[in-house]
């Protein structure tokens, strides 16, 4: 049984028509189910539908061998434990600072806010800036707002979530996209068929 791990919302709306590509389908609407767990028309393929920012850990211990996942998801994650073979090249976005228009930053030491407290420690410590970093669960753009931090790191997309709270970006730190993570042992132990999709996923992105 080859069970892949994916995440509601843009991530299973853009990797549902890959699989289908690949003649893998499930067999009923994931986003219409609460159901966690999906059977597929291949009775040695199984979907699971995690959070996002789970689907690495499961990949990492082989509970799913197989994900689809945010590249900023997996930086923050840190990438043990499996092989990253395949851009998937859907999802795209950027991980960006961002603080309030027209703002300078004063502050030697700057407070930044963001989810992705791993990714903003590495990136700050690289351009040798000492930063106090909060992390946030949701909401990032109201931490400048509010001066509750200086700057956040947060993804971007169009732009028009930061605008429309007064906000702009600043540095790009990564390019992001949903990319194929595999189980390091599951790829040895059940070679093959992760072998195949690989290639028939590469060969329709
Ligand atoms: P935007 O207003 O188009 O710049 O979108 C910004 C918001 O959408 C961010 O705060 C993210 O929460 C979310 N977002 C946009 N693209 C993605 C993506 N590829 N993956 C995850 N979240 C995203």
């Amino acid at each position: 049984m080859l069970t892949i791990a994916l995440t509601k919302g843009r991530i299973l709306k853009e990797t549902l028509p890959l699989l289908e590509q690949v003649g893998i389908t499930p067999e009923e609407d994931i986003a219409a189910s609460r159901k966690l767990v999906f059977a597929t028309n291949r009775s040695d393929v199984r979907l699971v539908i995690l959070r996002g920012s789970d689907v690495p850990t499961f990949v990492q211990f082989g509970t799913a061998d197989v994900g689809v996942s945010g590249k900023d998801v997996i930086m923050e994650h840190g990438g043990n434990g499996f092989y990253e073979p395949l851009d998937l090249k859907i999802a795209r976005c950027r991980l960006m600072t961002a603080t309030v228009k027209g703002r300078d930053d004063i502050n030697a030491r700057l407070r930044v806010a963001t989810k992705y407290v791993n990714i903003a420690r590495h990136y700050y410590a690289e351009q040798g800036r000492q930063v106090e970093l909060i992390k946030l669960y949701g909401a990032m753009e109201l931490a400048p707002i509010m001066e509750l931090a200086d700057e956040i790191v947060d993804i971007v997309d169009t732009g028009n979530t930061l605008k429309a709270n007064g906000l702009e970006a600043r540095e790009t730190i990564a390019d992001i996209s949903s990319r194929l993570i595999v189980n390091k042992a599951s790829m040895k132990l059940n070679h093959a068929p992760i072998q195949q999709l690989i290639s028939d996923l590469a060969a329709v992105v």
